[in-house]
C-alpha cells in the first residue's frame, strides 16, 4: 500500500543556501523516507527583485551534493526539476479573489515603516514579535469589494478579534499564538504584483496535497497565520514538524543574511557532506 504522506522541500532562491537549510531539508527528506511518502521540490522564486536563477540552479547542485534527493516535478533533462511558484500564478489570483470576495482581505498602502511607527510594539526586542498593523487603518468592506484585480496594492488579512490559532508540532507539541497580539494583519498580496509568501505557500501547499510541513522554528507564527489562510480558503491544512534552528561556531543563528557558511563555501573548503552532518553546529539542537 503506498503511503499518503507528502512533504516538501521549498527554498527561495535568494542566495546559496547554508548549512541550516540543508538541515532541515535533510530532516524533512528523513521524514519523507521514514513514511514511505512522496518529497517535492518546489522553488519559491515570486520575488521579482531578489530571486536569481543562478541561485535557484545553484540550490538544485547543491542539495544534489549533499545527498537530498526528491521524488516529483517537472522532467529536466531525465531528473525530476522543481516546481515553480513563478509559474502558477492563475492559482494565486483565484485565491486572491476567493479571499476579497469574502471579505477577508482588504487593500493598504502603508508602508512597513509606517507600521512599525504606528506599533508602539512593547517587545521588539524578542526576535519573534512584530509590529501589530492598527485596526483603526482597516477601510470599510464596501469600499473596495467590487475591485477586480489586486492592482497597486498591498493586502492584509483581517485578523479576527479575541481568537487564539493552535496547533499540534509534530516536535515541538502544543503550540498557540493570540490574533492580534502577537501577530497582526499579515500581508498577502504585494503591491508589486505578487503573492505574499503566507498566501503562495498555502495555496501551493493545498494544491500539491502536502500532508506534512517541515521548516524551521523561525516559521512558527508564520504556520498560525497559514491556519487562518487555510480555514478562509476552505482547505485541508497539513500538519507542521518545526526543525531547530542552526546556530554557527558562534552561536549565531545562521540565515542567509547574516553571510553563514554555504553550503557551496564548505564544499569548496573541502567539507564532504558526511562529515558536515556529524559536525557539531548540525548536531546542535537535535535529538541523539
Ligand atoms: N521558502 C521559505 C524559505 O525559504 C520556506 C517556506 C516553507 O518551508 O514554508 O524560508
Amino acid at each position: 500500500m503506498s503511503s499518503k504522506y507528502r512533504g516538501r522541500i521549498a527554498p527561495t532562491p535568494t542566495g546559496y543556501l547554508h548549512l541550516g537549510h540543508a538541515r532541515t531539508f535533510w530532516i524533512a527528506m528523513q521524514r519523507a523516507q521514514e513514511a514511505g511518502g512522496h518529497l517535492i521540490y518546489r522553488d519559491e522564486d515570486l520575488d521579482p527583485l531578489r530571486c536569481k536563477p543562478e541561485f535557484a540552479l545553484g540550490a538544485v547542485e547543491d542539495l544534489r551534493w549533499f545527498g537530498c534527493n526528491w521524488h516529483e516535478g517537472p522532467d529536466v533533462g531525465g531528473a525530476y526539476g522543481p516546481y515553480r511558484q513563478s509559474e502558477r500564478h492563475e492559482r494565486f489570483i483565484d485565491a486572491w479573489a476567493k479571499l476579497k470576495n469574502e471579505g477577508f482581505i482588504y487593500p493598504c498602502n502603508k508602508s512597513r515603516k509606517d507600521v512599525a511607527r504606528a506599533a508602539q510594539a512593547p517587545h521588539q526586542e524578542e526576535e519573534f514579535v512584530e509590529p501589530i498593523y492598527p485596526e483603526k487603518w482597516r477601510p470599510p468592506y464596501n469600499h473596495y469589494k467590487k475591485v477586480e484585480c489586486p492592482g497597486a496594492s498591498n493586502w492584509r488579512f483581517r485578523l479576527p478579534q479575541k481568537r487564539t490559532i493552535e496547533f499540534n508540532d509534530l516536535r515541538l507539541g502544543h503550540c498557540a499564538f493570540e490574533c492580534l497580539s502577537d501577530f497582526g494583519d499579515f500581508l498577502v498580496w504585494r503591491k508589486d504584483g505578487v503573492p505574499a509568501y503566507e498566501l503562495a505557500v498555502v495555496v501551493d501547499d493545498a494544491a500539491m496535497e502536502i500532508s506534512e510541513v517541515v521548516r524551521g522554528e523561525d516559521l512558527l507564527l508564520s504556520s498560525a497565520r497559514q491556519l487562518l489562510l487555510y480555514e478562509a480558503l476552505e482547505l485541508k491544512a497539513p500538519d507542521f514538524f518545526h526543525t531547530p534552528l542552526l546556530s554557527d561556531m558562534a552561536g549565531q543563528r545562521l540565515a542567509k543574511r547574516n553571510q553563514s557558511l554555504t553550503l557551496r563555501e564548505l564544499k569548496h573548503a573541502g567539507h564532504s557532506p558526511n562529515s558536515l552532518r556529524l559536525s557539531k553546529e548540525w548536531r546542535t539542537g537535535l535529538n541523539p
